[in-house]
């Protein structure tokens, strides 16, 4: 998979590359990050990559000449997805990080800075995503969310495939309850039954735990699970 960014803050994506599991798959050549500067693109004296928003207004606007020739000395693999980062965007979901997983080959990531970026820049995008309802400086973290999620589905970056599978599949449902050794600490208890080595018994009562904790902590997902079970 090959990941590239267009941001004005290239430092940022460095961690990235020897941060854990993730930064295992790009040691191992599962993943390749490329981070492009529009800076380096600008071609007036002052390398000027923002302007003042036409009618007025406060802040500064990301101008469109840059980004795009930042983005345009891109190599275009054939299976490519352009991304950008945008509070107006769509919320992102694991399904989307699986599709673009399973789909792509490149995935090109376009992040925003100050106020915003100039309209036009929107035409160089397949997909605007969202990290959520609310609003940070710069796609710089929206966009190694993303890339954290998608390498992250890589084959061979985290455990196996059955791992990966079993979590599709009960993608709306929130997780278990864990426990390790000791079986008693400061007097909390592990369930019995997880001690009891009847598996049949386990998988049903872990079942039924991830059915309990969404349905108390994440009704709108335990509804959307629900209405999945009747199809
Ligand atoms: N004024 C803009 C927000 C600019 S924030 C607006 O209201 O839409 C600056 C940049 O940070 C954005 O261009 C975007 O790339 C990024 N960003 C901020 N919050 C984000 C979020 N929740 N999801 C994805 N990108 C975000």
């Amino acid at each position: 998979m090959r990941l590239d960014v267009v941001s004005l803050a290239p430092e940022a994506f460095e961690p990235l590359r020897s941060l854990g599991v993730i930064g295992r798959a790009f040691a191992a050549g599962r993943a390749e990050l490329h981070v492009h500067n529009p800076r380096d693109f600008a071609t007036d004296r002052y390398r000027k990559v923002d302007d003042e928003p036409y009618g007025g207004g406060a802040g500064m606007v990301l101008k469109p000449e840059p980004v795009y020739a930042a983005v345009e000395a891109i190599p275009v693999l054939p299976r490519r997805r352009v991304l950008l980062m945008s509070p107006q965007g769509q919320p992102l979901q694991q399904a989307d990080l699986r599709r673009w997983a399973a789909d792509y080959d490149q995935l090109v990531f376009l992040c925003g800075h100050y106020e915003g970026f100039d309209e036009r820049i929107r035409s160089l995008c397949d997909e605007e995503v969202s990290i959520g309802d609310f609003v940070l400086t710069g796609g710089e973290l929206p966009a190694m969310t993303i890339i954290n999620g998608v390498v992250r589905l890589l084959p061979g970056t985290v455990g196996t495939e059955a791992c990966l599978e079993e979590e599709s599949h009960s993608a709306l449902l929130l997780e278990h309850p864990h426990y390790t050794r000791p079986a008693d600490f400061r007097g909390m208890t592990v369930p019995d039954v997880l001690r009891s080595g009847d598996h049949g018994a386990i998988a049903r009562w872990r079942a039924q735990q991830q059915q309990e904790r969404t349905q108390q902590r994440r009704p709108d997902l335990y509804a959307r699970w629900q209405e999945q079970q009747q199809q």
